[in-house]
């Protein structure tokens, strides 16, 4: 099945991602402390989720992954949404990065040496709609049905807005990626990219091995790349020589900038991490990933600086 991904990859050696979202949302002035995060601002700036797109897409990024991250029907509904309300923001999301791709390619200088953008919608995992940085730890109270039935409706939103692909990520465990991919059966000309958060060089948050949620997932007709993000990119090398022994499928990693996460005071500490971003992404290359980005507090600049060395930019 031609995905969007492989078809980056057939006329490019790199598919390059985008970076953080909330970053840039707060650099933009946004309030976004509060448990919605960035879908907050779906409700009430729709213009400004569109503008970080058009940024990310100037500095190079061929892939805008949508502000639905943490936008699910229940938590909207928690703010006495109605379930109507609810599916039409979590459709907006994708409309919104469509839209500002399709601008951005109707312009002719923005068409050099680089394929026409992708728009990826985000599925966050359970663990972010709860908010209790669950997601890092990946230990739910609840199975792969009940997780099913939390992705299913939001996931058919999504798809009814056509985006080019699927981005699950951030997902703390095998078996949510199992249920997002059993819910995916229902639309067979979907595909989706299954990107898990890591605690260390070998195991994703949950404790599991990536060798083996790599293993699992290489058999799936759907899925259209394995990866990594939101875990320090230290990790990152030896997690993408694991998950390149057992798949041939497109490897796709966009990490932290280094600095450090508490899930309790919903904080960021401690500086960089001493290679520099850039540094990284070009070894995360050699190692065999095949589509490079950022996640949390990464910014534009970064994805200009993979630009920078995978384009000649
Ligand atoms: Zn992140």
């Amino acid at each position: 099945m031609d995905n969007a991904i492989q078809s980056i990859l057939k006329e490019f050696p790199l598919v390059i991602l985008d970076g953080a979202f909330s970053t840039e949302l707060e650099r933009r002035g946004c309030d976004i402390n509060d448990e919605l995060w960035s879908a907050k601002i779906l409700m009430e700036q729709p213009e400004m989720i569109g503008k970080v797109h058009a940024d990310y897409f100037t500095a190079g990024a061929d892939v805008a992954i949508t502000a639905s991250y943490q936008a699910t029907i229940e938590g909207f509904m928690r703010r006495g949404m109605k379930k109507e309300e609810a599916l039409s923001l979590i459709r907006l999301s994708v409309e919104i990065a469509k839209k500002e791709r399709d601008e951005f390619w109707a312009h002719p200088e923005n068409r050099t040496n680089r394929p026409k953008p992708v728009v990826a919608a985000s599925v966050g995992p359970y663990g972010a709609f709860l908010a209790d940085g669950s997601e890092y730890r990946g230990h739910y109270k609840i199975g792969e049905c009940e997780l099913c039935d939390f992705h299913a409706p939001r996931l058919k939103a999504l798809i009814e807005a056509q985006p080019d692909i699927l981005a699950c990520e951030t997902l703390p465990c095998l078996a949510e990626a199992k249920a997002i991919v059993a819910v995916l059966q229902a639309y067979k000309d979907m595909s989706a990219w299954i990107s898990f958060s890591a605690k260390d060089e070998e195991h994703i948050s949950s404790g599991e091995k990536i060798l083996d949620c790599a293993a699992w997932l290489d058999q799936q007709n759907q899925v259209a790349a394995i990866g990594i993000n939101c875990t320090a990119p230290q990790y990152v090398k030896s997690l993408i020589e694991i998950i390149r022994s057992q798949t041939n499928k497109p490897i796709l990693v966009y990490p932290n900038s280094g600095e450090q996460y508490d899930a309790t005071t919903k904080d960021w500490h401690g500086a960089s991490a001493e290679t520099s971003f850039a540094d990284y992404t070009k070894q995360w290359y050699k190692a065999g990933a095949r589509a490079i980005g950022g996640c949390c507090r990464t910014t534009p600049d970064d994805i200009r600086a993979i630009a920078k060395w995978a384009r000649n930019k």
